[in-house]
């Protein structure tokens, strides 16, 4: 699996590069190599090349792999219904896509059950793209607020999807948009916020989005190759 090896050098070289450019120290941005539709050997080769952090958006395709990957941190980064949370709680590190009261009060409710508190991050729907996931960003400071009342969340940051767009040029207002709010949303002081990540950037846009404040990068096509869906 040399050629995982190879693709994790490039995007580490993509990665220093683009935060040479942005004057930001290298460890201030984290690769969480996105998974999906990847088998349980591969990962386990990408591990052993260095990947501490992986990211999958479907709770069925974590449960079937989990027991079988070594030692790792997991990302959800997909939509995550509130029937299903119940089946990841003890599983993941990071919940990215948190985007109502309904799911972060049943994320609460079972991490307490396993006497834990969650991490997640609130998904910003910043292009207003209205048919994907993700709350609208004037409704951010108020979600915010409202999950501020559970005990066994922690909101860590803001996450964001770009559109697919063949110049990544065309999605950095959006990512500096991004920047604002987490910068906005960190003067509000309170013991449970801590807001730390800002998880935008894929394949195609991450070099953009670091040098728009990016510190959680998902890349899958990058260090796994193109995915193929069975
Ligand atoms: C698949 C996926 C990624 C990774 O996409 P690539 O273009 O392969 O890097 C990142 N974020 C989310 C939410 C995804 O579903």
């Amino acid at each position: 699996m040399e050629y995982i090896k190879n693709n994790l050098d490039e995007v580490e070289e993509r990665i220093q590069a683009a935060c040479k450019r942005a004057g930001r120290d290298r460890s201030e941005v984290q690769l969480i190599a996105v998974s999906k539709t990847v088998e349980a050997d591969v990962m386990n080769a990408s591990i052993d090349f260095g990947v501490t952090d992986l990211g999958e958006n479907r709770v069925q395709e974590i449960r079937r792999k989990y027991d079988d990957v070594k030692a790792a941190k997991w990302h959800l980064i997909g939509h995550l219904q509130t029937n299903k949370v119940k089946y990841i709680i003890d599983k993941v590190d990071l919940i990215h896509s948190v985007d109502s009261y309904r799911l972060a009060e049943e994320i609460s409710k079972r991490a307490e059950k396993h006497d834990k508190i969650m991490s997640i991050l609130l998904q910003v729907d910043m292009a207003n793209e209205a048919q994907k996931f993700g709350v609208d960003s004037d409704e951010v400071k108020s979600l915010l607020d409202e999950i501020l009342k559970l005990e066994h969340v922690k909101v860590e940051g803001l996450m964001f999807i770009a559109p697919f767009v063949s110049d990544p040029e065309e999605v950095r207002d959006y990512f500096k948009s991004m920047k604002n709010l987490f910068d906005e949303l960190k003067a509000n002081r309170h013991e449970r916020l801590e807001l730390k990540h800002l998880s935008m950037g894929m394949t195609n846009d991450f070099e953009v989005a670091i040098e728009e404040g990016a510190t959680l990068l998902r890349v899958g096509t990058g260090v796994y190759g193109k995915r193929t869906y069975k």
